[in-house]
């Protein structure tokens, strides 16, 4: 066990007067909801905003909608390398999980395996995902779908802020969600948000929305002491203390479709205020420390936008015994170097038997193999030389291989 400075491998500072301003939502009836969404409304010029407990609510939420217009088509798409938390959603809307494999040097859909994906009229919707931040092609997956009548969903759980060729990420598909969970681009320590610009998209989440309890004091006051514990415990000077305690499970990935669905409560609306100016500050404090790593050898992530929208540095290790030896020296060493998702969602154990298709080596090959290096706000300049550092001994800069550099990733 390490005691001392231990990076988190991804942090969204909450401060103290966020939290002031969540305490005084508590106890002012919808005033900060009805804010909050208006803002949302107003930023993304979205006519439909929702305001749910987790992205992973919002995804059923949107899942259900698309269902009762889908004429039984009960299938969804998603990249085999996600967040598990997506197949999971997926199963509690009552649908079938059909992981498509992905290209290793973006983390966005193999587009010949996309194709076949999408063949055979069972696929209600197909989720596009911005993985890490890295911004991924809606467009080409929506000449494909809509072609077929498959319905876009805008996986934006880790991407809100972000933009790509000047177009707002959240805006590019039929419907979108972000997270407000731990280690997003923006945290109120829990909650998601769904946007849409479609009326009838829009009206079916009315209903099934409407039709949730509203996270109330009990929520919120969990949600108070976590963001006063959280707020403390994930600097630096600290998170050795969380991370040593097993029961805790930090980092830990679980399928688990049984989660809370309920409207997002006051509380967190209340954190979120100042949400706009906050989200460009810790953009342009990421971004410091990602050209940091570039400059330092560590190939970029592929297109324009990538740098500026990342919320973790994505790197393949191509030699997995490296990889396993580097996360050791990371843990020693407490520089949060993490693995992001064990297993390609194809090996998901629970999912064993009840996915739509069966294999994705791509995608199984990029969970041995990625790292993610954190370029949160915490991080000091002493802390990104120590990563380089590391990575130097381990590996060699010039031996990694990031997706975006073409060669032996496939
Ligand atoms: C975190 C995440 C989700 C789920 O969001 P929660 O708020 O944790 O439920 C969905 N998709 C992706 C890509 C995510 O990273």
């Amino acid at each position: 066990m390490r005691i001392g400075r231990t990076l988190p491998p991804a942090a969204t500072p909450l401060s103290f007067g966020e939290i002031l301003s969540g305490l005084r939502a508590l106890f002012s009836g919808d005033r900060a909801l009805e804010r909050f969404e208006g803002e949302l409304r107003e930023y993304y010029a979205t006519p439909h905003v929702f305001l749910l407990s987790s992205g992973k609510a919002a995804l059923t939420v949107i899942l259900s909608a698309l269902k009762e217009t889908g004429a039984g088509r009960d299938e969804v798409v998603i990249p085999a390398y996600t967040c598990y938390s997506v197949a999971a959603a997926v199963t509690r809307a009552g649908l079938k999980v059909r992981p498509c494999d992905i290209d290793p040097r973006t983390l966005d859909y193999d587009w010949a395996r996309l194709d076949e994906a999408l063949a055979g009229g069972h696929v209600l919707c197909a989720v596009s995902t911005h993985i890490f931040g890295l911004p991924a092609d809606v467009e080409r997956l929506r000449e494909r779908a809509v072609r077929r009548g498959v319905a876009v969903v805008e996986d934006a759980a880790q991407a809100m802020g972000g933009e790509a060729r000047g177009r707002k990420l959240g805006t590019l598909g039929d419907v979108a969600l972000f997270s407000l969970g731990r280690g997003k681009a923006l945290s109120t320590v829990s909650g998601g948000v769904i946007l849409t610009r479609s009326a009838t998209l829009g009206a079916a989440i009315d209903r099934i929305t409407k039709a949730l309890p509203r996270e109330g004091w009990c929520e919120g006051v969990a949600a108070l002491s976590y963001a006063l514990a959280l707020g403390a415990l994930v600097r630096p000077g600290l998170f050795w203390l969380p991370k040593a305690l097993p029961f805790l499970k930090l980092g830990e990935t679980v399928y688990d479709p049984h989660f809370r669905m309920k409207r997002l409560g006051p509380f967190q609306a209340g954190l979120a205020v100042g949400w706009r100016e906050k989200l460009a500050r810790l953009r342009a404090s990421r971004l410091r420390n990602a050209s940091f790593l570039e400059r330092a050898g560590l190939a970029p992530p592929p297109g324009e936008d990538a740098l500026v929208n990342l919320i973790r540095y994505p790197v393949l290790v191509e030699d997995v015994a490296r990889r396993r030896h580097l996360i050791e020296k990371s843990e020693e060493r407490g520089l949060g170097v993490g693995i992001a998702y064990p297993e390609a969602v194809t090996r998901i154990p629970e999912l064993q038997g009840s996915m739509a298709s069966g294999r994705a080596p791509q995608a199984e090959q990029v969970a041995e193999r990625i790292v993610s290096l954190p370029i949160h706000p915490y991080l000091t300049r002493d802390d990104l030389e120590r990563i380089v550092a590391l990575f130097n001994e381990e590996i060699g800069t010039g031996g990694t291989l990031h997706p975006g550099e073409d060669g032996n990733g496939t």
